[in-house]
């Protein structure tokens, strides 16, 4: 058995509502490229990137369910036999991370999603649909996905992205404002009201320094 559940990317919280908001969340503090100016180019600090190897990908996946604990175990394995791809693998998602977060802050800031982020979408897209076939279940009909790539973690954050973004309220898509955080969620309350990622950390954090400052002033 290969120890995937100490991983950071398997100790995560999951806030974002969607799993393609979570895998984004998989790092945090981004940050504008200095000279990155409307490129879309960002960096990453402050924050460890949970993506570190091609191993963090099917721990991050058992964490949210996506897999089980066979699935990711069988992914694991045949990594260590196919090492450029699962290399490759890794890059694309960071890629497809990167992508993603663009996409969902140019819809925060209310401008049009980076083009170059779009033909990477879509191209993740094509090949999960390539990955797909019509299998017979129980009653109807399933989707089911075929079994052997090391990238089948890729195409269900490809697939999710595109279920999010075609069928999800946008305008409650949030990025936390949180020091050096700038995870991303959809705010499903009632009244639209929820700032955080989360209440205990960057909420709990915030109040605390206001507090501090009420105490000095
Ligand atoms: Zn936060």
């Amino acid at each position: 058995m290969i120890n995937l559940k100490e991983r950071p990317a398997a100790r995560m919280k999951l806030i974002g509502g969607r799993m393609c908001l979570d895998f984004v969340n998989t790092v945090g503090g981004w940050k504008r490229a200095p000279g990155g100016e409307g490129d879309g180019l960002f960096y990453v600090v402050a924050r460890a990137d949970k993506l570190v190897d091609y191993l963090d990908l099917p721990a991050w996946g058992q964490h949210t369910g996506m897999l089980s604990e066979n699935e990711a175990q069988a992914l694991a394995r045949a990594a260590r036999r196919r090492v450029r791809e699962a290399a490759a693998t890794l890059r694309r998602a960071v890629a497809l991370r990167g992508a993603i977060y663009r996409i969902c802050i140019a819809i925060i800031n209310r401008a049009e999603a980076p083009s170059s982020d779009l033909d990477l979408l879509n191209r993740e897209l094509n090949i999960a649909h390539d990955s797909l076939r019509l299998g017979s279940g129980p009653e109807n009909f399933v989707w089911e996905w075929i079994k052997n790539g090391l990238d089948q973690v890729l195409w269900r954050i490809a697939y999710s992205a595109a279920e999010m973004l075609t069928t999800d309220d946008l305008s409650r898509l949030r990025e936390c404002p949180g020091d050096n955080c700038g995870w991303l969620f959809l705010d499903t309350s009632k009244n639209s009201r929820r700032q955080w990622c989360d209440m205990q950390t960057c909420g709990n954090l915030a109040k605390v320094r206001r507090f501090r400052r009420r105490q000095s002033s």
